[in-house]
């Protein structure tokens, strides 16, 4: 569900919805987001709002039916285009429950294109629920004014990762011990950022990551992050230079 936005609203709710969006289109809306509109936003009919379906951009829609669980909306005209969203993936093992959320939504908020969780030897997370994380991510892109969503991968073990990978998309590796300072690491283009669990990479892993092709370790600086600040602050580091944020 939407979070609950300050009231009164200064700008126009804005939804994803699961169906092909074209001007004069209807589109019927899950009870969730009819409760949102109807008794958090307190909408009625006439009234508008924007939405995106991860693939056209965003739409200036309009209220047409409004029932105490069903909403119908009628959709009026682009009022953006999909964005370029920076091709970069972050590859992050799962730590708890709670940092796991934060991390998915704040690395959406980021402007980061794929997420996948990566199992290493020290993973300790609980059962990773994708449907959970995607739920987070629709609202955060929600909130951000994103308009495509990002993709979010089944959780694989750190060797397939390496095994499958398109060798030439980079992979920039937050390594704990060491590596290139991400001020001058992280170069425009495809790129893959590998962070580990709470408990680090264990040597072995250190060494295959090293030893992989295009893989580029990267310092964060003298301090040791948490998992999720480390894969936070990669994350934003990519976007300031070699991202959308330059
Ligand atoms: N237990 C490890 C230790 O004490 O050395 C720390 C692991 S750290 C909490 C979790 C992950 O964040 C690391 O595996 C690494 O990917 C990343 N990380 C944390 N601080 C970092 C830094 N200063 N530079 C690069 N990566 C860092």
């Amino acid at each position: 569900m939407p979070a609950t936005p300050a009231w009164p609203p200064r700008s126009l709710p804005r939804l994803f919805v699961r169906a092909e969006l074209v001007k004069g289109a209807r589109v019927d809306l899950d009870a969730g987001q009819a409760n949102y509109l109807g008794n958090v936003m307190r909408l009625g009919e006439g009234a508008e709002l924007l939405v995106f379906d991860g693939a056209t951009g965003e739409w200036l829609a309009r209220i047409a039916e409004a029932g105490k669980k069903r909403m119908a909306l009628t959709i009026e005209r682009r009022t953006r285009d999909p964005e370029d969203i920076p091709d970069v993936w972050l590859a992050f093992a799962p730590v708890k429950r709670t940092q796991t959320d934060w991390l998915v939504e704040k690395a959406t908020e980021l402007g980061v294109a794929k997420l996948l969780p990566v199992m290493t030897r020290r993973t300790i997370a609980e059962r990773v629920k994708l449907e959970r994380l995607e739920a987070i991510a629709i609202e955060a892109a929600e909130q951000c004014g994103r308009t495509v969503l990002p993709e979010i991968a089944e959780p694989l073990p750190l060797a397939r990762l390496l095994e499958q990978r398109d060798v030439t998309r980079k992979l920039y590796f937050a390594d704990e011990g060491g590596g290139q300072a991400a001020a001058s690491a992280f170069r425009p283009g495809p790129a893959v950022i590998l962070t580990g669990p709470e408990g680090g990479f264990t040597d072995e892993e250190r060494a295959t990551i090293r030893a992989a092709t295009n893989a580029v370790p990267v310092s964060l600086g003298p301090r040791i992050l948490r998992a999720e600040t480390a894969a936070l602050a990669a994350l934003a580091s990519y976007m300031t230079v070699a991202g959308d944020w330059r």
